[in-house]
């Protein structure tokens, strides 16, 4: 790479942190001095700079403007990240949230003020229950992990209603971290539940495992694999005969919203991603939003607060008379810019159009693997759902690995699949290319694949373990990143070892 006298290159901007940036008595706003102003906080005033960074604002909005720049977002590129849903945001459901009335409201505001988002929460509440065939809906929990955590509280607290003090959570082996993460935050104990040869869970090891111990069991359908778990009813049978609550993880109903509905198929507790089967922005875009459907022997037990209709208009119950739920779960009724985007997206795409979208994720997937089958190593092979899994057997003995090709895709445009998820195979690469991509899209995307793939097979390996060659940087310590982040700024003279 050339290199520039600024350290820029190109439009990829080389700069100092905020904080690098500070000059004394340089501001964004001009303000008045505040004279005879009297101390309002009873002797709580500060007694020394805070130590932010003094900047105009143009210093602000191009600093900000240009990480945007430095991110991938679904709104720059074909985001194939598997068990995510990367699908478009229709720019409607952005046009709904900004109305005032829903943008401007106010948690605290006396409830006859703000009768049209209850009366949101409410319908869209309706539809969740309509298209999961679930009877009750608790809608205030915060994103996926948060609605696993809602449904197995609620399951515990009915257990421990009817005497029942069971310590054991079910997961299987391919499950979503966030599953037995849930389990063990709730004080189960975690046992895992293999696969059997074809990617499903095997229904014998479950019924091995099955004890009067056992509260739950956590079950993704379609699961991580990308597969429809078709025993799943004698699954749910299995866990009723004895006594145990069956918790669906609703993460990837992008597969089978309008086809399947998940009550028909025995489950009692499941969350949805209504930032991925709904649309809504997620990951670095926004918040998430996880409703928890339940069945009808939990619904007592299920978190406050919740809508009723009431007369002409709504309320919003927030204390629980009978002393069956097991309490509140966060401030506040939920993520109310998330409930509007997805009621936006399910009034939008109809009952015909939520068909279409698990028609067409499905149809994606299968065309991805289709072209991709003959040069990426297929561990279960037959038709897969919204999803679709290749280990890395095709890479054996190219020195390249599934990292590697990952790498190259960030040079070649692309944001990488999922890998090494799910644990089931080894070196997974798990491709979610979502119904919102044309066929020219999927098509450009697949040649790259292909092409990285005989790239890595004609012993280019060098090139690999380099790459991403063109991103502004380069491979990063991710483990250090993550165990030992820097979140704290400090000029230089001030850097000690922990620094
Ligand atoms: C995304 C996902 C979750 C967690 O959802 P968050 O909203 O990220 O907390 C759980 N299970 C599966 C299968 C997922 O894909």
């Amino acid at each position: 790479m050339t290199a520039t006298s600024s350290g820029h290159r190109g439009l990829v901007m080389e700069e100092p942190l905020l904080f690098e940036q500070d000059a004394d008595g340089r501001t964004g706003v001009d303000l008045p001095d505040a004279e005879g102003r009297k101390p309002r906080l009873g002797g709580l005033e500060r007694k020394a700079r805070i130590g932010l960074p003094g900047l105009s604002e143009p210093q602000i909005v191009r600093h900000f403007t240009r990480l945007s720049q430095k991110n991938y977002a679904i709104d720059s590129g074909f985001y194939p990240l598997g068990s995510c849903t990367m699908k478009h945001n229709p720019r409607l459901n952005e046009k709904m949230v900004r109305l005032p009335g829903f943008s401007m409201a106010h948690p605290l505001q006396p409830q006859q003020t703000v009768q049209g988002c209850l009366e949101l929460i409410s319908t869209l509440a309706h539809w969740i229950t309509t298209l999961t065939g679930m009877p009750g809906v608790a809608m205030s929990p915060a994103a996926g992990a948060h609605g696993e955590l809602a449904g197995l509280m609620t399951i515990r607290a009915a257990l421990t209603a009817r005497g029942d003090a069971r310590k054991t959570v079910l997961v299987p082996e391919s499950a979503h971290g966030t599953n037995p993460a849930t389990a063990a935050l709730c004080d189960y104990k975690v046992e895992s539940i293999p696969a059997n040869e074809r990617g499903r869970i095997d229904v014998d090891a479950l019924k091995a495992a099955m004890s009067e111990d056992v509260a739950a069991l956590m079950l993704t359908n379609p699961n991580t694999c990308g597969l429809f778990e078709n025993e799943i009813l004698e699954v749910a049978d299995v866990l009723h005969d004895a006594g145990a609550f069956f918790y669906g993880d609703g993460a990837n109903f992008n597969a089978i919203v309008g086809r399947v509905r998940p009550g028909d198929l025995g489950i009692d507790a499941m969350h949805l991603n209504l930032h991925k089967t709904f649309s809504t922005p997620h990951g670095g875009g926004g918040p998430g939003s996880g409703p928890v459907v339940l069945s009808e022997p939990l619904i007592p037990y299920a978190p406050l607060p919740y809508v009723v209709a009431d007369g002409d208009g709504f309320r919003m119950v927030e204390h629980d008379d009978s002393g069956d739920s097991f309490g509140r779960l966060r401030s506040f009724h939920g993520q109310m810019g998330m409930f509007v985007r997805a009621l936006a997206y399910m009034m939008s795409h109809g009952a015909d159009g939520l068909r279409m979208v698990a028609e067409d994720a499905i149809l994606n997937a299968n065309y991805v693997m289709a072209r991709l089958k003959d040069s990426y190593n297929v561990p279960f092979p037959g038709p897969c759902m919204h999803e679709c899994l290749f280990d890395d057997h095709s890479l054996k003995d190219t020195g390249v690995t599934t990292l590697d090709i990952a790498k190259g895709m960030i040079d070649e445009g692309f944001h990488p699949m999922t890998m090494y998820f799910p644990l089931v195979v080894h070196g997974a690469m798990l491709i979610e290319p979502t119904e919102t991509e044309s066929k020219a899209s999927v098509d450009q995307f697949c040649d790259t694949m292909l092409h990285l793939m005989e790239r890595a097979q004609s012993g280019d390996a060098d090139w690999f373990h380099e790459a991403p060659h063109l991103a502004p940087w380069r491979r990063l310590d991710e483990t250090a990143a993550a165990r030992r982040p820097v979140l704290t700024w400090k000029p230089e003279e001030e850097k000690g070892e922990a620094a």
